[in-house]
């Protein structure tokens, strides 16, 4: 199956977005074992895009368009595509009671425009959008070409391939041949160490394959078996697994695409029902933020402070002035009396705190990237230094991953 992405959207050629959808559907495709063999960026154009569907059409079975589904004057991808293949454009049913309850929630009139994005192909399969309003499409011509519209916002996007597009894909494309796919996450070793150390494995998988993917901060790797028993196929994943966990298993720390290290330690603590509190320097909140992300994270995580100065680390937290003066905010004194303290104050099992210097300038004499992390409960507390490299952003996401890594150990 040889398939091309395009992504349709003026900013991505003005350089104002990037194009990480690219990225994503071909990374995913490939998991599903479709080449990928073009991608492009088109601005929102009519003209220019139906020249590109004509130059798809006869290179391509399966042509992924993403972006252009809202409801505004240049969000056109659903009108050129139905005008290419000769489509009608009728109303999605299930999109439009959507729609309409959306406003309804939200107590807004609801403008005629959006009307557009609940526009499907009369004879295509509607996709539904957990997450937006534009229903997406799947539609494949008389001539056999495949045609899958996709909305624009990422987050959008990914969760409608997880959920309406890889069912379909692998009830139209693998109809005896299935893919089966396990996600392993490791967080603590770079890609490259991860690669070498499975370096056999990986130069001479065929089935099933191991695809790693770095992301700021962990790695994963995606086990892929071709099967047409699935019992068969998890037992082949169970033993490439298995080789892996001996090799690098202190680095593992969950399954799946959507997890975190976030979710994995909130699991944890829900499983052992205790809480959790921080006091935040360097990561201003960041750490308590990841935690905000995850839902039900309230059963365990009960707030915290954001303590960025010596002043605020006194008053919040009632740590002494005279002695955070003497042995400095970034230490391992300072950050240690700052999970204690806030430990005490919320009434938690555990706490954590971060104090350090997220750059790129030096603080109290030490560099960019020195971090001091603690890790407070009833056994007491303790604390490790770390040196994080990079950028501000990076020094403050890797602390906040390291953090994390602390309570799940
Ligand atoms: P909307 O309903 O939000 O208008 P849409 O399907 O019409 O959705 P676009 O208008 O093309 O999509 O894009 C909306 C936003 O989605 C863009 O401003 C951009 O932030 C993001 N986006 C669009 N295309 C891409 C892409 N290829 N990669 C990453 N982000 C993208
Ligand atoms: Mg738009």
């Amino acid at each position: 199956m040889k398939a091309e992405i395009i992504a349709v959207g003026t900013e991505l050629l003005l350089g104002q977005v990037v194009n990480t959808n690219a990225t994503f559907l071909s990374e995913e495709l490939a998991g599903l074992g479709i080449d990928v063999y073009y991608h492009s960026v088109v601005g929102d154009n009519a003209e220019r895009l139906e020249s590109l569907l004509e130059l798809a059409d006869q290179r391509s079975e399966l042509i992924v368009l993403c972006g252009g589904l809202g409801p505004t004057e240049d969000d056109l991808t659903k009108q050129v595509t139905a005008a290419h293949v000769g489509q009608e454009l009728v109303r999605d049913e299930v999109g439009y009671q959507n729609l309409l309850s959306f406003f309804e929630k939200r107590q807004r009139p609801m403008t005629e425009n959006n009307l557009l994005q609940t526009l499907v192909f009369k004879e295509g399969i509607s996709l539904q959008n957990s997450a937006g309003l534009a229903v997406g499409i799947f539609y494949t011509s008389i001539k056999g070409n495949h045609y899958l519209l996709l909305p624009g916002p990422p987050s959008e996007l990914k969760p409608m391939f997880y959920h309406e597009v890889v069912p379909l894909l692998q009830k139209q494309f693998q109809k005896e041949e299935q893919l089966i796919s396990r996600v392993l996450r490791f967080y603590g070793i770079g890609e490259s160490q991860l690669v070498t150390d499975l370096a056999d494995l990986i130069q001479g998988q065929t089935n099933p394959t191991i695809a790693p993917y770095a992301k700021p901060n962990e790695v994963t790797l995606r086990l892929t078996v071709k099967t047409t028993d699935e019992t068969e196929a998890i037992t082949q994943l169970d033993v490439l697994e298995a080789v892996i966990q001996e090799r690098v298993g202190e680095f593992f720390y969950g399954y799946g695409e959507e997890n975190s290290l976030a979710n994995v330690v909130v699991d944890l603590l829900k499983e052992k029902q205790q809480t959790l509190t921080a006091a935040e320097s360097l990561t201003a909140g960041a750490f308590q933020s990841a935690l905000g992300d995850i839902s039900g994270v309230s059963e365990v995580f009960l707030g915290g402070f954001v303590t960025y100065s010596a002043q605020t680390k006194a008053n919040f937290l009632g740590i002494d002035r005279d002695f955070l003066e003497q042995v400095g905010t970034v230490s391992q004194a300072c950050v240690e009396q700052m999970a204690l303290h806030a430990r005490k104050l919320a009434q938690t099992d555990y706490s954590v705190a971060f104090s350090g210097v997220a750059g790129p300038n030096e603080l109290e004499g030490q560099p960019a990237g020195t971090v001091w992390i603690a890790l407070a409960s009833e056994q007491g507390v303790h604390s490790q230094k770390y040196h994080f490299s990079r950028d501000r952003s990076y020094i403050r996401h890797s602390a906040v991953m390291a953090g994390l890594d602390l309570l799940r150990r």
